[in-house]
């Protein structure tokens, strides 16, 4: 059985004192989760997010890193770092790196490959823009996207990463992929990963759809075949709709 996942990325939202507010909110409601629960706040706040969470059930992780080990990188923080406060996953690939920090298929293979060296579980996201959905080009962006960045790896290295789908248009926009066209693009990317590693690799892998997902319609967006679970951001801010998220399953 493959696992399903609800991971709450925080963004560049809450502070130290908003953090602590919003874990104290989610503590109360962890034990009714069939799902694995995770939360990435920002980087200033993982170490307190881990000392308050780990004798419970939510996850900790990361929303980024680089892919250097160390050394003169001003501003950036490295895969031994995010271990070192108790991360043991890290986001990898958003659209927003994508689009404002300029990170290409290029840079997401090398910061795999950091994640992977480093035992970090890397849950990697991808996704077309509008215009390669109007023209139909989106099953082609998505299958170079995860080619580019993923496919130099051994069939092994898989069971340490988790797949996102993100279609841009979706991103905080309120419009979210109808449950159809999510499935559709889930069974195309297991199809991608059966026709280079096999089927073994393919239906081992948790599939996660991400674009505002709501608690009205998370539960239509899950029970679909191929949607393992979901990358959830503004809804992820609020600790009531993110368990009525994660409780959809
Ligand atoms: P959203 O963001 O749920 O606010 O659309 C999803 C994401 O960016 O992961």
């Amino acid at each position: 059985m493959r696992k399903q996942i609800v991971a709450g990325n925080w963004k560049m939202n809450n502070d130290l004192a908003q953090t602590e507010t919003l874990i104290t909110n989610l503590k109360g409601q962890v034990k009714t989760t069939k799902a694995e629960v995770m939360i990435a706040p920002t980087f200033t706040n993982l170490w307190q997010a881990y000392q308050t969470l780990k004798d419970t059930e939510i996850e900790v992780i990361a929303q980024n890193m680089h892919f250097a080990e160390s050394g003169a990188y001003t501003g950036e923080i490295s895969a031994s770092m995010l271990k070192s406060v108790g991360v043991k996953t890290v986001i990898l690939g958003h659209s927003e790196r994508r689009e404002y920090f300029g990170e290409t298929d290029e840079i997401l293979a090398k910061k795999v490959d950091a994640a992977l060296t480093n035992d970090l579980r890397t849950i990697f996201c991808f996704g077309e823009v509008l215009a390669d959905r109007k023209s139909g080009n989106h099953e082609a962006v998505v299958e170079s996207q995860i080619k580019n960045a993923l496919f130099h790896l051994d069939a092994s290295a898989f069971k340490n990463i988790v797949l996102a789908y993100e279609p841009v248009w979706a991103i905080g926009t309120g419009e979210t992929a109808s449950p159809e066209q999510a499935q559709d693009m889930h069974a195309f990317i297991r199809k991608t990963l059966a026709n280079k590693y096999g089927a073994d690799v393919a239906n081992n892998m948790s599939i996660l759809y991400g674009g505002s997902v709501k608690p009205n319609n998370a539960q239509e967006i899950f029970g679909k075949p191929d949607v393992d679970g979901g990358l959830i951001g503004g809804a992820a801010l609020n600790a009531d709709d993110f368990f009525a998220i994660v409780n959809a399953f």
